[in-house]
């Protein structure tokens, strides 16, 4: 058990700081009662939103301070403090403001702006989504115009207000605004500006700044979200984030190149990839406290038991292969700061493999944490009382799906990608190349049949025949006439976000391979990445049929397979399973009293 809690706990862990990170939950482990302070109260939170806000902040500088007192200088253990207990509430003053400065600005802007966050004096949130516009970011209507050394900023519309943000309800005093900026009559596109928008002590507005929490919500009880209107509200020319595009004090506009720009989006990406972890452990902790609730009935045989199990494990196999094949993702996403370092040529390509990656991921893990909150609210036998936590769980999860990019925008850029790949092989010599290269080895098998053992084999085969045949039927419809727009919108939307899932799931199932490779085969590991395998090609095993990758009678043995796999055995790995979330403990999530929930279990 040990060496699987151990990996696990490694891969999540923050690379740069991990010994101090360790060090803390060593800590947290000796004296528990020391640390009750880092607890959140999630029912005093939905009773007493705004005062438990303010308390919340106040632990927040607390937690810090320890961290501070500990291993002073360490601004990394500081920015990612987060992983050590869910203080929610900052985690986008870290992880999006400061980031976007750090990736967009100057390196005097950084060390300006650093150095107010770090000290607290400032906090920050990240303002892009505006009423009218979320996924949308070409359209965004907020503006900057540059005048007198300075850039003006208005949202002229009230689908220009900026909404949604967290931090900017309540706390924020800066927000990093996204908006489209005009330089001596000239439109430089969208840019980034730190612009200030609340006194730091009393929290007031400052002028032509109309700000306010947008009320209640679904779940994201730590979160104050926001909106942001502003009016003429003037900023200096060194609020505009200028490692890319400078503006000098005359309004001459200096850009890098385009791949410069790219590469400046491309370190954001850092987000999107952590973000699958989040959801991932989001995923486990639901699914673990969904197990504990129930556990007492699953040793007692019952009809639902295998259907109930069957659902848990599913969910731990899920979510601990996206972290696992996400190790691997982190894992290229440093080598694409090195080359980019390195100034090497790979750079564009290992750019396009994060971004296709992290965005399929992303979709997929928030998908998957949806799925498990509202299965275990139906697992477990109280799951939809207050005192189960889960729907706190269900309602923090589900906007996984909206933010940071919305799944179905972002799949749609897979299955751009994808449709490129086919056009390109379609149209002659080309072959298939980067992500989309298992392909090739399937372009001349189309009458083959695999063993149902090959796992990757069949994977990669219904992958490479779905994909080719939804980019057919599209590329077909524009044969015949229809518009781009009708072809996409109408006529093969969702079949591209089908091919594009399917794709996606057996990058995970492919890039989970490498990494316990590159682990030396753990037991465990392979277990999960064979069942994670199973749960695939069950959940498509007509289509796998229909593709003629197997036969009936060989995807009639898939079912077999899991009936071998007895519920006794089932339980056992489920314990073991559950015990492997070990390092975010679950401290949020215990102030549930389980004695007293195990009791009406069996009531
Ligand atoms: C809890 C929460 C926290 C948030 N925090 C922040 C924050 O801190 N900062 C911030 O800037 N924003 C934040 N957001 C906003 C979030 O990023 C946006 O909601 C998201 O980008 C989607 O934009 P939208 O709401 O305008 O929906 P839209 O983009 O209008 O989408 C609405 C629907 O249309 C569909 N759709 C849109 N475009 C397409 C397309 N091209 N093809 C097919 N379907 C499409 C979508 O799938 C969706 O179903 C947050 C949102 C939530 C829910």
């Amino acid at each position: 058990m040990d060496q699987f809690k151990d990996y696990i706990y490694n891969i999540l862990l923050e690379p740069s700081i991990k010994s101090e990170l360790k060090y803390f939950v060593q800590e947290f482990d000796k004296n528990p009662n020391d640390y009750d302070f880092l607890v959140d109260n999630p029912q005093n939170l939905q009773e007493n939103y705004k005062e438990a806000y303010v308390g919340l902040s106040q632990r927040y500088v607390k937690a810090q301070q320890m961290l501070k007192n500990k291993f002073p200088g360490n601004t990394h253990l500081i920015q990612n403090q987060h992983q050590l207990y869910e203080l929610g509430t900052f985690y986008l003053h870290w992880q999006a403001f400061l980031p976007t400065i750090q990736m967009l600005g100057t390196q005097k802007q950084v060390e300006y702006w650093q150095d107010l966050s770090f000290k607290y004096e400032i906090r920050g949130g990240y303002a892009q989504t505006e009423v009218g516009h979320g996924s949308d970011v070409q359209g965004l209507q907020t503006t900057a115009v540059f005048e007198n050394n300075s850039f003006i900023i208005n949202t002229p519309t009230a689908s220009s207000y900026k909404f949604w943000p967290g931090l900017l309800g309540i706390f924020a005093t800066h927000a990093v605004v996204q908006a489209k900026t005009n330089v001596n009559g000239i439109d430089i596109g969208i840019q980034t500006f730190v612009v200030p928008i609340r006194e730091s002590k009393t929290l007031k507005p400052l002028d032509g700044v109309d700000v306010g929490d947008i009320g209640p919500k679904l779940g994201f009880l730590r979160a104050d979200n926001g909106y942001l209107g502003l009016k003429n509200v003037r900023v200096d020319r060194n609020n505009m984030l200028m490692r890319y595009t400078q503006v000098d004090e005359s309004g001459k506009v200096t850009t890098s190149s385009k791949n410069a720009i790219k590469y400046g989006y491309g370190s954001m990406l850092n987000l999107r990839v952590n973000l699958v972890n989040v959801f991932s452990i989001f995923g486990l902790f639901t699914n673990n406290l969904a197990y504990y609730q129930v556990k007492p009935l699953l040793k007692t045989q019952s009809i639902e038991n295998e259907a109930i199990m069957f659902k848990l494990l599913r969910s731990y196999v899920v979510q601990y292969s996206q972290i696992i094949a996400n190790a691997q993702i982190k894992e290229i996403f440093i080598q694409f700061q090195n080359q980019l370092k390195a100034n090497d040529k790979q750079v564009n390509e290992t750019l396009q493999l994060v971004h296709l990656y992290s965005s399929q991921m992303k979709s997929i893990s928030g998908w998957e944490a949806v799925k498990t909150s509202r299965e275990a609210m139906q697992i477990a036998p109280f799951g939809h009382l207050n005192a189960s936590d889960l729907i706190i769980m269900y309602a923090d999860n589900v906007p996984f799906v909206t933010y940071e990019g919305d799944n179905n925008v972002l799949m749609q850029q897979t299955a751009q990608y994808l449709i490129k790949q086919f056009s390109k092989v379609s149209a002659g010599n080309s072959q298939f190349t980067g992500i989309a290269s298992y392909f090739n080895k399937y372009i001349q098998e189309s009458n083959k049949k695999s063993l149902i053992q090959n796992q990757e084999e069949i994977l990669e085969r219904l992958s490479y025949n779905y994909c080719k045949k939804t980019m057919e039927n599209f590329q077909n419809n524009l044969v015949n006439g229809h518009s781009l727009q009708s072809s996409w919108n109408e006529l093969n939307q969702c079949e591209l976000i089908k091919a594009s899932i399917i794709f996606g799931y057996t990058n995970i199932y492919k890039q989970m391979g490498a990494q316990i490779k590159s682990s030396g085969y753990n037991l465990e590991l392979l277990k999960i990445h064979k069942l994670f395998g199973l749960f695939i090609m069950l959940e498509n095993r007509t289509t796998i049929v229909s593709f003629g990758i197997a036969d009936f009678s060989q995807v009639e043995l898939l079912a077999e397979i899991d009936q071998q796999f007895s519920n006794n055995n089932k339980l056992e790995f489920l314990e073991y399973l559950s015990n492997g979330v070990g390092m975010y403990r679950q401290r949020n999530f215990i102030n549930i009293n389980w004695d007293k929930l195990h009791l009406q279990a069996r009531l």
